[in-house]
């Protein structure tokens, strides 16, 4: 098959035109970035791991009526999306203290806070994407106060419907990022859920140990990344059903 037009690459994903108009293709790369791309690295197998973990999250969510881009999985790096236009907003949900918030406020790490808590930052690398208020969302036009009340109610559920999701397999959903698009039909227009939700965007640890099951393994240095990656996919119970075999693709002999 022709190689399909590629139209963005990102840290993590490559979009791709999709085989319809109005679709896309999404590809999963195994690279990993940290602190607005200062710390460059490879986690094998990431790739596969966050399109299986990204299609079984996000098809639970449109069961429980939260609308998304997710059409279905091409193959082990590829799923096929709905096209949006990208609201340059990145929707961060905290039930435990963790990262930013800890050095911004002086909270410590694993402080359970009094609820959950929405913030915002403007999708924007060469400002190092900042925090900002509904106020500046709606003063410039990145979304209007429609737009914000159902990103809102998109938000806390998809936060109480994944954090019973992750109890139920030992896991405490501490924080996470969403973005949402809009997905026009027609002279219609609706907002819904895109880009991944995986361990690359969203802090879980062990319910038990509080061990780290994310991209902090990265971003901090800890070791046995793969593994914690694996590890949140078997918790699913979703492995690829080729497993860890054949998570790197074709290796070049020497
Ligand atoms: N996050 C993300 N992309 C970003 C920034 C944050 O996916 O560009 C996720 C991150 O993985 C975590 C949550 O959003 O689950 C909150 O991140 P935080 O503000 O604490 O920033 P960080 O400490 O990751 O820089």
């Amino acid at each position: 098959m022709a190689r399909r037009r590629q139209l963005y690459e990102g840290k993590a994903k490559i979009l791709f035109e999709g085989p319809e108009p109005g679709t896309l293709v999404q590809y999963f790369k195994d690279d990993a970035t940290a602190g607005n791309g200062t710390k460059k690295g490879i986690i094998t197998g990431k790739g596969v791991l966050n399109n299986r973990i990204s299609e079984y999250l996000m098809l639970r969510l449109a069961e429980v009526g939260i609308p998304n881009h997710f059409v279905r999985r091409l193959n082990m790096r590829e799923q096929l999306i709905r096209e949006v236009e990208i609201i340059p907003l990145e929707i961060v949900v905290r039930n435990v203290a963790a990262g930013s918030i800890c050095t911004r406020l002086g909270i410590p790490e694993g402080t359970r806070l009094p609820r959950s808590i929405i913030e915002y930052y403007y999708k924007n690398d060469a400002l190092g994407d900042p925090i900002v208020a509904e106020e500046h969302i709606t003063a410039f036009g990145w979304a209007n106060t429609m737009d914000m009340d159902d990103i809102v109610a998109m938000t806390l559920r998809t936060n109480d419907f994944l954090t019973g999701l992750f109890l139920g397999v030992g896991i405490t959903l501490v924080d996470f990022k969403l973005e949402f698009g809009r997905l026009w039909e027609g002279e219609d227009m609706r907002v819904v859920l895109a880009d991944e939700i995986s361990p690359d965007n969203c802090r879980l640890w062990d319910a038990k140990t509080n061990e780290k099951m994310d991209k902090d393994r990265f971003r901090r240095d800890l070791g046995r990344v793969e593994e914690a990656y694996q590890e949140v996919a078997k918790r699913l119970g979703i492995l690829p059903e080729a497993g860890m075999r054949d998570m790197k693709g074709p290796e070049l002999m020497q």
